[in-house]
């Protein structure tokens, strides 16, 4: 495995945008993590963990030490006669939602259109339709970054909540995890279900432009677009960074879009809304490489 130096962080996230890592290395196994882990140790340098960067921003003037991307940590296994679905840390999530409708595992159906790895959906524990990941999440396996021992946690101990999960506190690398679904259902239902619900994100999201999803947590009962396009903010920029048209709580980047432009946007929005409401909306994205946060 090769451990690259000053690599480009723009190619590694869906926004298109970032600046270099000191280091990147993308690991093909369990071992291969665990000796990345010590190299870091060993240089004295901080180490973080990227999934398919779908939920990221990361700075242009990018992250010091050294970057795990997990990507190439990848496969699955389904058990037909337990429905106990075996998933590494580094598999797209689209490609399990896929598998196990091929499968006849009925569960994931929501999950087509998510852009993240596994690791990264349990983390933020990414939902769609009332549905999430820790419905059907039974345990993961973790790396310590510390100790750099490997354990396992089980669901109830990971405090899930909405986009929220202990993960989230930067302790542990997701190697794999374990999901129950429901084996035994009709292929072509579940198939035509999958679809339906890919066509439907394609029809309501900006999904060919660079993005990151849903910019800001919905405030609940309130949806974050709803409030942010009443405000008629649509199609506002702010140097290659534009509120969708097709979705108030994307931002796209029109090709030349920085960090900058992207962080000055969310603040644009946040001070509008909370003129007109009196509340913050909070971001779901997490940031990388920056000093402070907004
Ligand atoms: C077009 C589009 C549509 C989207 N729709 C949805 C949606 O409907 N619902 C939804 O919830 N999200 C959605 N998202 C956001 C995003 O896809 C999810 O949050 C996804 O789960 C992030 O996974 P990732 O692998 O890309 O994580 P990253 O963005 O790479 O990382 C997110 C966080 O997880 C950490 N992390 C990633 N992998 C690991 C690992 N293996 N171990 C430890 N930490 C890790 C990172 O350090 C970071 O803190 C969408 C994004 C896009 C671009």
């Amino acid at each position: 495995m090769r451990i690259q130096n000053y690599v480009s962080l723009a190619n590694f996230t869906t926004w298109r945008v970032g600046g270099p890592a000191d280091w990147l290395a993308e690991p093909n196994s369990l071992e291969e993590t665990q000796n990345l882990i010590n190299w870091s140790k060993q240089k004295n340098i901080p180490c973080e963990i990227l999934g398919a960067g779908s939920n990221l921003l990361i700075s242009d003037s990018g992250v010091k030490g050294l970057i795990i991307c997990m990507r190439k940590l990848n496969g699955s296994k389904f058990d037909p006669s337990s429905g106990l679905v075996q998933a590494w840390g580094g598999e797209p999530l689209p490609t399990l939602a896929r598998l196990a409708a091929k499968q006849g595992f009925h569960g994931l159906e929501w999950a087509i259109g998510i852009p993240g790895t596994i690791g990264g959906a349990i983390v933020m524990n990414a939902g769609a339709q009332s549905n999430c990941i820790a419905n059907w999440l039974e345990s993961v396996q973790l790396l310590d970054l510390d100790s750099n021992k490997l354990f396992v946690l089980k669901k109830k101990e990971l405090n899930f909540g909405y986009r929220q999960s202990r993960l989230q506190e930067k302790q542990f690398v997701v190697i794999s995890a374990r999901f129950k679904l429901e084996a035994g259902h009709n292929i072509k239902n579940l198939t035509e279900k999958t679809n339906k619900n890919l066509n439907h994100r394609l029809q309501t999201q900006p999904y060919h432009l660079p993005s990151c999803g849903s910019v800001f947590r919905n405030p609940d009962p309130l949806k974050a677009g709803t409030l942010i396009e009443e405000l008629g903010l649509k199609g506002v920029k702010i140097g290659g960074a534009e509120i969708s048209t097709t979705h108030a709580n994307f931002i796209i980047n029109n090709g030349n879009a920085t960090a900058k432009d992207l962080k000055e946007l969310i603040a644009l929005i946040q001070k509008r809304v909370k003129e007109k409401h009196g509340f913050m909306l909070h971001p779901e994205v997490k940031e990388l490489g920056f000093r402070s946060k907004p």
